[in-house]
């Protein structure tokens, strides 16, 4: 491109961004609608959109003047500023990859998903893994086709694990989890030979309405401005964001689990403190929004364990709430039981409804799935007896039907193979972050019993948040903490419930 100049090629440059921003947000918008307003006979129209809309999205980001474009821009990056240097390394790197996946496939795969989203949500309804398991075949081979054009140096498992936290490979997460197991199994042994604090009042009747009106107490509680963060009503909580002034966030109300929804607005709400929280420099480019998924999962998982299970945010914040709401219910209970209750330790089929301290065994068993799928030595019809099999190994638990076990989480129809893990490695990054945090505050008990959370939110924004994606999330890791030490996690997990247990 010899005739550019770098202020044309850069214009050139972020005018591409801001249309791949754009198509984002459609295809967001789109794929919100499907899980919350739109009626269920709607999607075979919404795939023939998406499939056009996700074509034109292809065609301009693999577009082949892009690859010329940054040739230029990286042979001229000493005359680029550090954001827009960043800027190019991310698009470059995307358009290596997409420049490798065939069109065709790119498409057919996006149109599979959106027909597998629906076919899974029946699948899961009716109890019938036979109805999925042809879909699942499909994504476990476009995944495992895929992951030798994210990178075809990687073993595919790796690969796939690198597209939701660069850097992380088994080597690391097998060692990973390994630490964890030995941590977790024996204390997990002694507490259940303990004497076990009552939560049946979790399970009375508190009214769908009245729960609508916790959510948004406790969004105000958390400093979610109602302008900029939306919340909806779906099968599966989640969390979508299309700039730093638009996050949307779900959650699931059960009529007799009052804690299942409270603590989904609590996690989800972190998410969106991370999104909310971006610096505006980032928006409409390829920087925008939180890093990894790992990094993204340390921030909800702070905010719903760190900050939402600690015995003073129960205790002064929530409870008074809860019980303010539903008097008659929580007429006899006490903050410590409360609090207790909402800590019980109890291995379970349901990785959204599982304790702080037996989560991590539930990501292992999709771990070990996951690996075996993508390395072909699991068949996809013997998902649901592998399943079983380490649910009995590692939590100690028979699984009834597939509905309680291979087909409760919505990840594989939505064609995420290696995106589990880094729920495990975000519960392990917060209390690294938590020790740092309180290096520079001092104890941030006081902030958690007055359910003032400004400290914490500011500490985050200014070391996690207001970056985006300018670093890779290693680094920004490393720049906050040093380097990682699940012993941090470990040590948090066993303080925790050997003062809940066993003291
Ligand atoms: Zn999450």
């Amino acid at each position: 491109m010899p005739d550019l100049s770098v202020a044309s090629a850069v214009e050139a440059l972020k005018k591409l961004e801001a249309t791949s921003a754009a198509y984002d947000h459609v295809l967001g918008v789109l794929s919100l609608d499907a899980s919350t307003a739109a009626p269920k006979g709607s999607y075979p129209g919404r795939s023939l959109t998406t499939g056009v809309m996700s074509g034109l999205h292809y065609q301009l980001i693999s577009d082949e003047r892009n690859g010329q474009l940054y040739e230029y821009l990286s042979a001229h990056a000493d005359e680029l500023d550090e954001q827009t240097r960043r800027e190019v390394e991310v698009g470059k790197k995307n358009y290596d990859k997409m420049h490798r996946i065939p069109m065709e496939e790119y498409v057919a795969f996006r149109t599979l998903l959106s027909e597998a989203q629906a076919v899974w949500e029946k699948a899961k309804l009716e109890n019938d893994f036979a109805a999925f398991a042809p879909y699942l075949e499909k994504i476990v081979d476009y995944n495992r086709k895929f992951a030798g054009y994210y990178n075809p140096h990687m073993a595919p498992y790796d690969a796939l694990l690198n597209e939701y936290e660069e850097g992380m490979n088994t080597a690391t997460l097998d060692a990973f989890f390994a630490q964890l197991r030995e941590t977790i199994v024996p204390l997990l042994a002694k507490i259940q030979s303990a004497p076990q604090p009552d939560d049946s009042f979790l399970r009375v009747l508190c009214p769908v309405e009245g729960q609508r009106l916790l959510s948004g107490q406790i969004m105000e509680v958390m400093g979610l401005d109602r302008n900029y963060c939306g919340i909806a009503e779906t099968e599966h909580p989640f969390t979508t964001n299309f700039n730093n002034h638009d996050v949307r966030i779900t959650t699931h109300y059960y009529p007799e689990a009052v804690a299942s929804s409270l603590f989904s607005v609590i996690h989800e709400g972190g998410h969106a403190i991370y999104e909310l929280g971006c610096d505006d420099r980032y928006n409409g480019t390829f920087l925008y929004g939180g890093v990894s998924m790992g990094i993204h999962e340390s921030q909800s998982r702070f905010f719903e364990n760190i900050v939402g299970r600690s015995r003073e945010f129960v205790e002064n914040v929530i409870f008074p709430r809860v019980k303010a709401i539903f008097p008659a219910q929580f007429a006899s209970v006490s903050p410590l039981d409360f609090y207790r209750a909402i800590n019980r330790v109890q291995p379970s089929l349901i990785r959204t409804e599982a304790d702080e301290l037996t989560y991590c065994l539930h990501i292992m068993v999709r771990y070990e799935i996951e690996k075996q799928l993508i390395d072909g030595s699991l068949a996809v019809a013997d998902v649901p007896g592998k399943w079983n099999a380490l649910y009995r190994e590692y939590l100690g638990v028979d699984v009834p039907d597939d509905a309680h076990g291979c087909l409760q989480d919505v990840h594989w129809a939505g064609g995420s193979i290696g995106y589990f893990p880094s729920y495990a490695l975000g519960s392990a990054y917060g209390p690294q972050f938590l020790h740092e945090m309180e290096k520079d505050l001092g104890d941030i008990a006081p902030d958690l019993r007055a359910g003032d959370l400004t400290r914490i939110k500011g500490w985050l924004r200014e070391n996690i948040h207001r970056h985006a994606s300018f670093y890779k999330p290693g680094q920004l890791f490393e720049r906050v903490c040093g380097k990682f030490d699940a012993r941090y996690y470990t040590d948090y997990l066993t303080k925790k419930y050997t003062a809940l247990y066993l003291e």
